[in-house]
């Protein structure tokens, strides 16, 4: 047994960084992998804008759906209103935790109805900087969503009628079981880390899977699923902690 392994692409819209993309793109259908893209529907991300625009964006993402790629909606405008942390205390940022009901659930909508009308809506969810709270939950769960790819621990797991699908690391360990997601966050990756990445992929290629084969991973009792999660929860906001610590030391330097 192995630890399965999702692949994700975070912050995919009209300005990006394409050379990137595409290259590691056209090694992954060499390798004849299939993955999770996070889609913008209408980004307003200023950092973002400073990438290249490509023209007929959701023609490329349509053909990217048709060859089996899993479209996640990446928020709607990824553009930062609030501070909060949310659920998973991440980042102080978000577009939709610390925000009300009716807010959230006019601002998810609109994301929604972009990429249904270009043909490419599918029930996943890819909240931008990790940050969404009980009420980003009730909202998705109205609006059809099935799952959001985020969370601790190596099994999927409910949580308020959303089954979230673990994202741990950057690069994943093989542990023997469950499934966890590498995040490629291809408009910062330089090409050093870009082939590292690509090395990983080749050599990890019987442990990666389709988005949807999540649902084929044996889960143990809910009691193991909720130990791994606080497990990892607590050990990856840890190492999170010892790393801004380091941040802010050397900035003080
Ligand atoms: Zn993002």
């Amino acid at each position: 047994m192995d630890t399965k392994i999702i692949l994700r692409f975070d912050d995919i819209c009209p300005n990006m960084n394409w050379e990137s993309f595409l290259y590691i793109k056209e090694h992954l259908i060499q390798l004849g992998i299939r993955s999770l893209l996070g889609v913008i529907p209408d980004n307003q991300d200023k950092k973002l804008l400073t990438y290249e625009y490509k023209d007929k964006f959701f023609e490329i993402i349509n053909t990217y759906k048709d060859y089996g790629d899993t479209i996640a909606q990446h928020g709607t405008f990824h553009k930062y209103t609030s501070n909060s942390s949310g659920l998973l205390k991440i980042n102080n940022r978000s577009e939709f935790a610390g925000h009300s009901f009716k807010y959230q659930y006019s601002l998810l909508e609109k994301g929604k109805s972009i990429l249904k009308k270009n043909n490419c809506w599918q029930p996943v969810f890819m909240a931008p900087s990790h940050s969404f709270d009980e009420i980003t939950l009730d909202c998705l769960k109205k609006l059809g969503f099935k799952q959001i790819t985020d969370g601790y621990g190596f099994f999927p797991y409910q949580r308020s009628g959303i089954e979230f699908i673990p994202q741990n690391s950057s690069m994943p360990f093989n542990l023997g079981f469950g499934v966890t997601t590498l995040c490629i966050h291809s408009n910062s990756l330089n090409k050093k880390d870009i082939n590292k990445i690509i090395d990983f992929i080749k050599l990890n290629r019987n442990r990666i899977i389709p988005f949807e084969e999540y649902i084929s991973i044996p889960t143990p009792s809910p009691f193991v699923v909720k130990t791994l999660e606080i497990f990892t929860a607590k050990s990856i906001q840890s190492l999170r902690k010892i790393r801004n610590y380091k941040r802010s030391a050397n900035q003080s330097l």
